[in-house]
């Protein structure tokens, strides 16, 4: 990661996506993360708010810059293709409880679960249907707890909903089940197209491609820059914000 930012003139981040215990987020703190996704959502509410406060102060100590996001609610595990839909209005985030999760805890950011979920169905990656937000309640939110909020499981999103849920006050989203996607798409294609090749370079480029599209057209809706535009008009660095794996 420092050669990274040595070598390009954008900043980089390292973001320790859903440690769950203290022993795993401190251990990505003396690594040097910059961020910290500290995920005991599955517990309790009273419990999530001891664990993740003394987390916080655990984690700043360790590193005072450091970002420190806190869970409420639930969003489910894993970015995989998933065979059925679970029933999500069950872990809904409470406008309430996210405000007082949020004073409690001192975290930097909240993920809430709000229509969200990690992975995708199966009908999503063809894009029969479509994961639809409760944006009322992200607005609730955002205004209850007053802090950057992150979208986790945001792949195969309707992108009205992206939209709207940005407006809302969504800050960051996380779509690695998208981005997963289409690297096997690309890596598909690269083999397909090139039965006899046993290059690696000359294969894996395909899989690198469709990825850089899926990141770069998303970049554009986060951004509100969505157009005809060419892709060599406008590249991705150009934009802002960030696209997390
Ligand atoms: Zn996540």
């Amino acid at each position: 990661m420092r050669s990274l930012r040595e070598q390009f003139d954008f900043p980089i981040f390292l973001n320790a996506d859903h440690t769950h215990s203290l022993v795993e987020a401190e251990e990505a703190a003396r690594a040097g993360f910059d961020a910290i996704v500290f995920d005991v959502s599955a517990l309790p509410f009273e419990q999530n708010v001891r664990q993740t406060k003394e987390a916080v102060e655990a984690l700043k100590t360790i590193n005072p810059a450091i970002l420190v996001e806190g869970e409420l609610g639930d969003i489910g595990t894993g970015s995989e293709i998933h065979e059925e839909a679970p029933d999500l209005l069950k872990g809904l985030t409470r406008p309430v409880e996210a405000k007082q999760y949020v004073e409690s805890t001192g975290i930097d950011i909240l993920a809430p679960a709000v229509g969200n979920m990690h992975g995708m169905l199966k009908s999503m990656i063809g894009g029969q249907t479509r994961k639809h937000l409760d944006i009322p309640r992200i607005a609730q939110i955002k205004s209850a707890a007053q802090v950057p909020l992150t979208l986790h499981g945001g792949s195969g999103t309707d992108d009205e909903h992206l939209r709207r849920a940005i407006a809302a006050g969504i800050n960051i989203v996380h779509i690695n089940t998208e981005l997963r996607v289409a690297w096997r798409r690309g890596l598909e294609e690269g083999l397909s197209s090139q039965p006899k090749e046993v290059v690696p370079y000359k294969i894996l480029p395909f899989a690198v491609e469709s990825v850089k599209q899926v990141v770069r057209s998303r970049l554009r809706l986060f951004n509100g820059v969505e157009g005809q535009q060419p892709a060599s008009a406008r590249s991705s660095r150009t934009l802002r914000g960030a696209v997390e794996f």
